[in-house]
């Protein structure tokens, strides 16, 4: 019987754990927090360095855009993008054991995709990345509408599905295609950091064209923006920076820029019929798989080094409520941010008809201490999430595990 209010306990690791314990001890650590899923990071966007306190070499950095799973090439023949496989794990099949593991000890395995964002990519094929408005090509970033991204992203889809016996498909990083709101000359004002995370590639241009918007009109009018933001100093906007790191002059700026307003909806749009493909895509090949994706808070920044905004960053709980069995909200914050987040997320997801599962994301590393581990997730229960996930099972000392396990339990 379900203890902890009901709620069902998730939890997310990346694949070098797995290498360093051994699936099957590692999926035991899981079961042992009474968690019903856990995700593991089938590719990673940026290389991370990690220091974990319970792998045998603490000190590990990922491999950026690699796939952690051997990949079928033949489902990448088409496709310009080509997957690279891992090199640290070569030969071995991580997440496979990991799911042999979970059935044994009724632990569900998941298998977390990033989508719009990977530095592998963007670097090897910069056509395929964003465009900003003077036409730089992002490091990061992916453009979703780029037919080659969703080819690769679409090839990778039914790879995983192929090869593994999955509960759910989770998808991260959609799109965050964002101006972080710093740069080395310091803060970026509102309305630069808005036209700045904009796409303005052909493929964009194409897409836009076709569903009736003026995406050339609004592009050159983000450039006049651009401008006018060029003509204030940048002392002055850092003098001002308390007022411009919120999103203080947008709502004027957006009544008075319907031409910006109405790409911001588009792109909404488009990530909300991408999601609707992906789950006929999904349906076709393994139809009792859930489809699950992992958005920012809506209200706090998000907690990456782009610092995203839920409606900059293309994400809305209430349209991708209804394409979703499960949809998890990364709060990794405190109690009280935690509770503001999480309730504003679950009356979004309830405005919009549908009753996906909703997950709110804790976080069990850094400056969260064990004794914080029950008051975060009662918090969240409260605030009507129906489920709680801790972030990440790699990171937490053994310690936190115990606290987990104690809360699960109780
Ligand atoms: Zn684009």
């Amino acid at each position: 019987m379900k203890k902890n209010g009901g709620a069902r306990i998730w939890t997310l690791a990346f694949p070098s754990i797995l290498d360093g314990l051994g699936p099957e001890n590692v999926v035991a650590e899981v079961a042992a927090m009474r968690a019903d899923e856990l995700v593991i990071c089938g590719q990673i966007y940026t290389g991370y360095r990690l220091v974990m306190p319970r792998h045998p070499d603490m000190i590990y950095q990922m491999e950026e855009g690699r796939h952690f799973h051997p990949v079928n090439k033949s489902l990448y023949a088409q496709t310009l993008i080509q997957p690279e496989e891992t090199a640290d794990f070569a030969g071995k099949d991580l997440i496979g054991q990991a799911i042999g593991a979970g059935r044994k000890a009724g632990v569900g395995i998941a298998v977390w995709l990033s989508l719009f964002a990977n530095g592998r990519v963007a670097k090897t094929y910069p056509e395929c990345a964003v465009e900003n408005l003077y036409g730089n090509r992002d490091r990061l970033f992916l453009c979703f509408n780029n037919p080659h991204v969703r080819q690769y992203i679409f090839a990778w889809i039914e790879d995983v599905l192929r090869r593994y016996e999955l509960s759910t498909l989770f998808l991260d990083k959609i799109p965050q295609t964002l101006l972080e709101a710093r740069s080395l000359t310091g803060v970026v004002d509102p309305p630069l950091r808005v036209v700045g995370s904009l796409c303005f590639c052909p493929s964009c241009k194409r897409a836009a064209a076709a569903d009736g918007l003026d995406l050339e009109a609004a592009h050159r009018r983000a450039l006049e923006i651009g401008e006018n933001s060029r003509r204030i100093h940048q002392w002055t906007k850092e003098r001002l920076s308390d007022d411009l790191k919120g999103d203080t002059e947008v709502p004027l700026f957006l009544l008075e820029e319907k031409g910006i307003y109405d790409v911001l909806q588009w792109r909404l749009r488009k990530i909300a019929a991408f999601l609707d493909e992906v789950r006929g895509l999904k349906d076709t090949i393994a139809p009792r798989v859930k489809v699950g994706a992992a958005l920012v808070p809506q209200v706090k920044v998000g907690h990456d080094a782009t610092a995203p905004r839920a409606w900059l960053a293309a994400q809305s709980y209430k349209y991708f409520a209804p394409m979703l069995d499960s949809l998890h909200s990364v709060i990794h914050w405190d109690e009280h941010v935690v509770a503001y987040d999480a309730a504003r997320a679950r009356d979004s997801i309830r405005s919009s008809g549908a009753a996906p599962e909703f997950c709110v994301h804790l976080p069990a590393y850094g400056r969260t201490s064990p004794n914080d581990i029950a008051g975060l997730a009662d918090t969240a229960v409260s605030a009507g999430a129906d489920a709680v996930a801790f972030f990440c099972q790699d990171l937490m000392e053994p310690p936190m595990l115990d606290a987990i396990g104690q809360w699960a339990n109780s």
